[in-house]
């Protein structure tokens, strides 16, 4: 039989299933792992994995080969600890433990004990020279076994303890005697009888076999499969099943047991952390019923504890625990997280594995242990989580601040935000004018929020998911949003928001954390992030293995200095939109798109002319030499249009029409798709003006900065082309009026001039346009939209079972689609590069940002990715470690 593996005592040393954890799962492997290099391990034996799995699958009996396997691995164990299964006069008692590959809460808990009946009882309180002990273990036991194998009620054990308690007037467990506990026992198995109509099992066998099966039962547990579902756990792996022989520490004050961490893993020094119990069992020290003790001195005399650590209670078997620390350390080169047992001075060791931590201990762990020679710095890039990093690069909510929950929706954009409560985007705008911090709280947003979003620490919504236009945008923009929060409602008439069960008025302090989804009254401290240091130190090592370059999307003077601070080598992409709705533009843009005529438009251009210009000027200087890639106008013209008779009536004003002459154009301009309407290039092919316009503001701007300073490298990029022809008329566009402006300033630039590719024609025709595009920026948004036929505005309402069905992997929309959409990104790779070599290549849109996604261009051969600002450090890393 190969599928029962024994560990401790004299067993072989490991062979190659026996360490491979999809077989032995994390525990099984890391026990015989522990015990191959002499650690004291209780000795014991792993049922594999692949058991469970056919268990699951057949329902039937075990077969008889398993049963020999186990009966022999129980021998082994016997043999090891001079004890027999059953043994009345010398018990060998084990603990039966599940564990799968991947550590999961949520399969079934420990039994402890097992072994023990009325007559080995007996056996164990003579051999161990304690009544109360054994006593003690068997009503655990049955408690145990009670709970997690029989599937009983667990409160029924727990009431009939306190009852015993209160009898006697006790007031803790330890004040129990053994009499008290023998006549618990008794109470045990009256309820057990009662509850099930059958005795407490008397046979050792019957009651492993009962817990082997339990274990394999509770991979199918609802609280198993939900965990797995949230955390993209495959379902096909199976627990593999752990039993070992019972080591005690409840065997009075030379005993205890513990819990350790090799490092703190909540900062990262390297310094043991844990915590421990005397004269305790298991999961004592998990289970709240007393407080456990610090591990060491330090820790305890820093929080004032007065209860002696381990260090100074039980010095020997603290000193060997250190010892076995560094050991560990060593022999897996991370931070391990370790669970112990001391029994009269003697220290076992009951698990290992390598310990969870929070992204700022993990970069100081990887620092250090390059730094001590344990790992080599690749090792420390592929180690770090680039997500995680997401955590530092935002203020935090000081974790010691009290906090006031309203309630909670979706952490769409991570960070923390204070500020006064704003129910739209101009009110938000024009308090932040007045230097005021303000959340904007909306059912949700559309573009036309995008100024008071920027204007605001934070948003909030009532309504949308994830990848919602709040969420989207507020990632974009670095600003920390909780999105679909639908505890709150909002009455505009009366400028009142209530959100949970308590009414807020506009003005009245917030606080929301991106990073879990509160939402709180009044403010909570926040703590600055920390971007030197180890962070600083990874990102260094990250920036030297890495070949692709990290651009960022930006289009503001501050966005472009975040992003540089992040360490960007450019922008990737610049929406020029997003200027035409600053509130003393749109104005102005809206008489462009509502005149009749090129004239009309013309004069209105002529008002944008000199901000976009400025928009230019500064971005261009704050990027001081890098290559900024900037996009002319994409969206459907009708997103800028007026709504609501009061815009109409300002707007009437200001061009001498009437509000009926405009609300005719207007309606004029209505489109039944505007995703596939008169957008992109399609407008600069309908209305030249427009593209001349902005040519000429980023021709200006450039020529103007380039007279004092490093020379700024425009890259124009023409959004929605599908054909070669589009490119060709808008490429001599953009020449004319660079020729134009290079000989009224007498300032000659280099500049490219390219598209992005967001159509799946574009894509298949890459050959033919890259013989007009001088680089290509691969849209893999709208390229997601227009090859799935899905539009993302509108994805939330099914998305979501798409993904819980596997349909898709992963939300296409945050993760792309490599198998489906991955092809046609290579495919124009491969032909745009053939019909013109040096084409440059990239990618834009949330996908930039994006481990899996960032990994596939490399694997493509793009020369940049490009991020949102708060993205960079992320797509630095994960560049980083997909050229490992
Ligand atoms: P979990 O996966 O929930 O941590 P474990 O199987 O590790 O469950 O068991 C929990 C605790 O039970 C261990 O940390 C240890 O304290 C105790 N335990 C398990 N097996 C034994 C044993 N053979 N002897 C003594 N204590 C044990
Ligand atoms: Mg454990
Ligand atoms: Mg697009």
């Amino acid at each position: 039989n190969d599928t029962v593996f024994t560990f401790g005592g004299d067993a072989p040393h490991t062979n190659a299933r026996q360490k491979d954890k999809t077989i032995t799962g994390g525990k099984g492997a890391n026990l015989a792992e522990m015990a191959s290099i002499g650690l004291p391990v209780p000795p014991g034996f792993t049922i594999s994995t692949e058991e469970c799995l056919r268990y699951l699958q057949q329902g039937a009996d075990f077969s008889d080969d398993l049963r020999d396997a186990v009966a022999n691995a129980l021998k082994h164990i016997e043999k090891s600890v001079g004890k027999g299964f059953g043994d009345e006069g010398d018990p060998l008692l084990v603990s039966v433990r599940s564990g799968a590959a991947i550590s999961m809460p949520g399969m079934m808990d420990t039994v402890l004990n097992l072994g023990l009946n009325d007559e080995t009882v007996k056996g164990l309180a003579a051999t161990s020279g304690d009544e109360r002990f054994a006593w003690d273990s068997y009503r655990r036991f049955i408690q145990m076994y009670g709970d997690v194998v029989l599937d009983m009620d667990h409160g029924l054990f727990e009431e009939a303890l306190e009852i015993a308690k209160e009898d006697k007037g006790f007031y803790s467990d330890t004040e129990m005697e053994a009499s008290d506990w023998q006549s618990l026992v008794g109470e045990y198995k009256r309820i057990v009888s009662e509850e099930l109509g059958r005795e407490f099992p008397q046979d050792p066998h019957e009651q492993l076999w009962g817990a082997i099966r339990a274990v394999f039962d509770s991979w199918d547990s609802e609280r198993a499969k939900v965990y797995r579902r949230l955390n993209d756990i495959p379902h096909d792996l199976g627990t593999a099943v752990n039993v070992q022989a019972m080591v005690f520490g409840n065997m009075g004050d030379s005993s205890a047991t513990g819990v350790a961490f090799t490092r703190d893993p909540s900062t990262g020094e390297k310094a043991y952390y844990g915590e421990w119990l005397v004269n305790a069992q298991g999961e004592d020290v998990v289970a709240g019923i007393r407080t456990p003790q610090f591990l060491t001195k330090a820790r305890r005399e820093q929080s004032g504890a007065d209860k002696p650590s381990m260090e100074e209670a039980m010095p020997e078997a603290y000193a060997e625990l250190a010892r076995v620390f560094e050991l560990l350390e060593q022999h897996y080169k991370d931070m391990q997280d370790i669970e112990f047992t001391v029994q009269q001075g003697q220290l076992f060791l009951l698990q290992t594995r390598t310990g969870k931590r929070t992204a700022k201990a993990a970069l100081k762990m990887a620092v250090d242990m390059v730094g001590e020679g344990l790992i080599d710095e690749k090792t420390a890039i592929l180690r770090i989580d680039p997500m995680a990093l997401d955590q530092l690069l935002h203020p935090t909510l000081d974790p010691d601040a009290p906090r006031d929950v309203l309630t909670t929706g979706l952490p769409a954009s991570p960070g923390a935000a204070s500020g006064k409560i704003v129910l739209d985007a101009d009110t938000a705008e024009l308090w932040a004018g007045r230097g005021e911090k303000v959340i904007l709280v909306r059912v949700e947003t559309s573009p036309e929020d995008i100024h008071g979003m920027h204007a605001a620490q934070g948003i909030l919504t009532a309504r949308g998911g994830m990848t919602s236009h709040a969420a989207v945008v507020a990632r974009g923009m670095g600003r920390p949003c909780v999105s679909g929060a639908s505890a709150i409602s909002i009455q505009r008439d009366g400028r009142t928001a209530s959100i949970g069960n308590r009414e807020f008025k506009e003005g009245d302090v917030i606080t929301i954390d991106g990073a879990n989804g509160q939402v709180m009254a009044g403010e909570v401290a926040t703590i600055e992030p920390e971007l030197a240091g180890d962070f600083g130190t990874i990102m260094e090592w990250a920036d030297t293995h890495r070949r692709m370059k990290v651009r960022t999307n930006a289009e503001t003077e501050a966005d472009c200095r975040m992003a540089l601070s992040f360490g960007t080598e450019g922008i990737g992409l610049c929406r020029t939109e997003h200027m035409f709705f600053d509130a003393d533009r749109i104005s102005a843009v809206r008489q462009m798109i509502l005149a009749e005529s090129e004239e009309g438009r013309r004069k209105a251009l002529a008002l944008l002319l000199p901000e976009q210009r400025a928009d230019f000027e500064a971005i261009f200087r704050a990027m001081a030499g890098h290559p900024c890639t900037i996009r002319l106008l994409d969206p459907p013209l009708h997103e800028f249009l007026p709504t609501g008779d009061e815009e109409f009536a300002e707007l009437a004003q200001a061009t001498g029409r009437s509000a009926e002459q405009l609300k005719r154009r207007a309606a004029e301009l209505h489109e039944f798709n505007p995703m596939l309407g008169h957008r992109g290039c399609r407008l600069g092919i309908t209305f030249p003006e427009i593209y001349e316009m902005q040519a000429r503001a980023i021709f200006e701007a450039a020529c103007a900065v380039a007279g004092n300073g490093d020379a700024p490298v425009p890259e124009v990029m023409i959004p929605l082309v599908a054909t070669r022809r589009e490119l060709e008329i808008l490429r001599a566009l953009v020449d004319d009026v660079a020729k134009a402006v290079f000989s009224e300033t007498g300032v000659a630039l280099e500049y490219l001039v390219g598209t992005m590719i967001e159509l799946p024609r574009a894509a298949l025709m890459a050959g033919e346009i890259a013989q007009e595009a001088e680089f290509f920026s691969f849209g893999t948004n709208d390229l997601t939209q227009t090859t799935l036929g899905v539009s993302r505005d509108d994805a939330g309402r099914f998305l979501t079972t798409y993904v819980e069905r596997g349909i898709f992997p992963r939300d296409p929309f945050v993760s792309l689609d490599i198998e489906g959409v991955g092809q046609l990104v290579e495919l124009a790779t491969q032909r745009g590069r053939k019909s013109r070599p040096q084409i440059k290549l990239g990618i834009c849109g949330e996908h930039g940002g994006d481990p899996a996604s960032i990994a596939f261009c490399e694997a493509t051969g793009l020369d940049y990715v490009s991020a949102s600002p708060y993205r960079v450090p992320i797509a630095r890393l994960a560049a980083a470690q997909a050229s490992l």
